[in-house]
């Protein structure tokens, strides 16, 4: 939620922003958002996408990065209205949706019409919102490929501004094909602008192959990770690794926290395992249904569940707010997903918190996070004594975590995979039900009897 500016803050982030070349009006609109000011990205980048030039700009989420793309498509948009004006591209479905939400909320006092374009949702509402020729098209590049190809009356052919968001992952989820498909029908000469947190060679290929002379523009050093942010690893035997985690959370239980796992099935056991315990987990992943992603993320973003247990399909592009702590339950295969995932946390001069569990399995994939952000981590305190004391309790709730999901798998009705998981939400609710049966034992989960479990009361 956006916290509303003093008349005086207004004023100097008004000032602040109509110095780089933006409009009052939309000036306005930034501050409305409780923006004091253009972040570094938005400073470096916006006078120089003003000025026409195309633009590279390494950014990471949290930096400020769609509003360095957003403001300066609105303000060309001011003087030359016209549909289909920008096309921007996001490897992700909620990214997607978030880009187009700040679109909508800088651009609500100039009336800015936009259409989001993105799997899983029905192609003929989209078709519909494109029947009403939007200003900007949000969409990933699969679904826009699709609409090029299916829906009737929709072309590209009068684009001004194209937007390639986090580019580095829309390559690494193959999407290098539909984009080369959305190249060739986008006019030559029109404005690019490509963000991406980390410039791969795959990037900088693209980057040959659709930018004009751009200028590049870099917030922070390659791979760092801010200062306020505390990283620890816990050395964990990879079988207690439940238990561990629990703990974690019982320790943390007053704050909000993101918990990466690898693969969906993990995913969706941890956040029941957890549930079990009474801790207010959510799980959300790649191969939920739209509706349930955007319905989990809705719950933790309103503090009815204060953990997110995540793949890094959400781990970047994602705005949430707030993140006090990121555990990374499984260390990341790549390590610059790390970096991604700890960016979750301790954003704009907030302090923040990631543990990295490591176990006997993952020392040599940690010691290579270590050496990619140049810095050696120190050791979570985390008394093996008061950590097993959970155990029985953590076994207990994997026996049943284990069970839930067999039996959401049965529901499924043998329809597969799809249809579990599509059941994700009920395994969510059931998991509540299922330890309030069983009584006191689990709840809160702690090995002291409860001790900080309040976890503000969340359910
Ligand atoms: P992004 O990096 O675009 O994903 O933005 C991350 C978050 O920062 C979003 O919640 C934005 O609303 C917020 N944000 C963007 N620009 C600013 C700014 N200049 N000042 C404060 N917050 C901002």
């Amino acid at each position: 939620m956006a916290v509303a500016l003093t008349e005086s803050e207004t004023k100097k982030a008004v000032e602040a922003f109509t110095a780089l070349g933006v409009c009052e009006e939309l000036a306005t609109a930034a501050a409305a958002l409780g923006w004091k000011g253009p972040s570094e990205i938005q400073s470096q980048s916006i006078p120089q996408a003003l000025e026409g030039k195309d633009v590279i700009g390494l950014a990471q989420t949290g930096s400020g990065k769609t509003g360095a793309f957003a403001l300066p498509i609105l303000q060309e948009l001011l003087d030359r209205p016209q549909a289909f004006f920008a096309l921007v591209l996001s490897p992700t479905r909620e990214l997607a949706i978030q880009i187009s939400e700040q679109f909508e909320a800088l651009g609500a006092g100039i009336g800015v019409k936009c259409a989001v374009l993105v799997g899983g949702i029905d192609m003929m509402a989209q078709s519909i919102s494109l029947g009403k020729r939007p200003h900007v098209i949000v969409g990933t590049p699969g679904r826009v490929v699709d609409h090029l190809t299916n829906t009737r009356g929709f072309g590209l052919k009068q684009l001004q501004v194209l937007c390639l968001d986090e580019a580095d992952r829309l390559l690494n989820l193959d999407f290098e094909q539909e984009i080369d498909q959305i190249l060739k029908v986008v006019p030559r000469d029109r404005r690019t602008q490509l963000f991406s947190a980390t410039m791969t060679s795959k990037v900088a290929k693209l980057q040959r192959a659709c930018l004009k002379n751009p200028v590049k523009v870099e917030v922070s050093a390659k791979y760092s990770t801010v200062d306020s942010l505390k990283q620890n690893y816990l050395f964990v035997p990879a079988k207690h690794k439940d238990c561990y985690v629990n703990y974690l959370f019982n320790e943390l239980s007053a704050s909000t926290t993101m918990v990466f796992t690898r693969t969906c099935d993990q995913t969706r056991k941890l956040a029941l395992v957890a549930r079990n315990l009474g801790f207010g987990a959510i799980p959300i992943h790649g191969q939920m249904s739209q509706p349930k992603r955007l319905g989990a993320l809705n719950k933790f973003k309103a503090g009815e569940r204060n953990i997110l247990v995540a793949t890094d399909v959400a781990s970047r592009g994602l705005d949430i707010p707030a993140v006090d702590v990121v555990i990374n339950y499984d260390v990341p295969q790549n390590s610059k997903d790390y970096v991604h995932r700890v960016g979750r946390t301790a954003r704009a001069g907030r302090s923040g918190l990631a543990v990295t569990l490591v176990t006997q399995y993952d020392v040599e994939l940690y010691q290579k996070i270590e050496r990619l952000i140049g810095k050696r981590l120190e050791a979570y305190p985390a008394p093996e004594e008061a950590v097993l004391l959970m155990n029985e309790r953590v076994n207990e709730a994997q026996r049943i975590a284990q069970q839930q999901m067999r039996e959401a798998d049965a529901k499924g009705g043998g329809g597969g995979k799809k249809r579990n998981r599509e059941g994700e939400g009920d395994e969510d609710d059931q998991g509540l039900m299922t330890i309030m049966g069983r009584g006191r034992g689990g709840g809160r989960g702690g090995g002291r009897g409860g001790g900080k479990g309040g976890g503000r009361g969340r359910r």
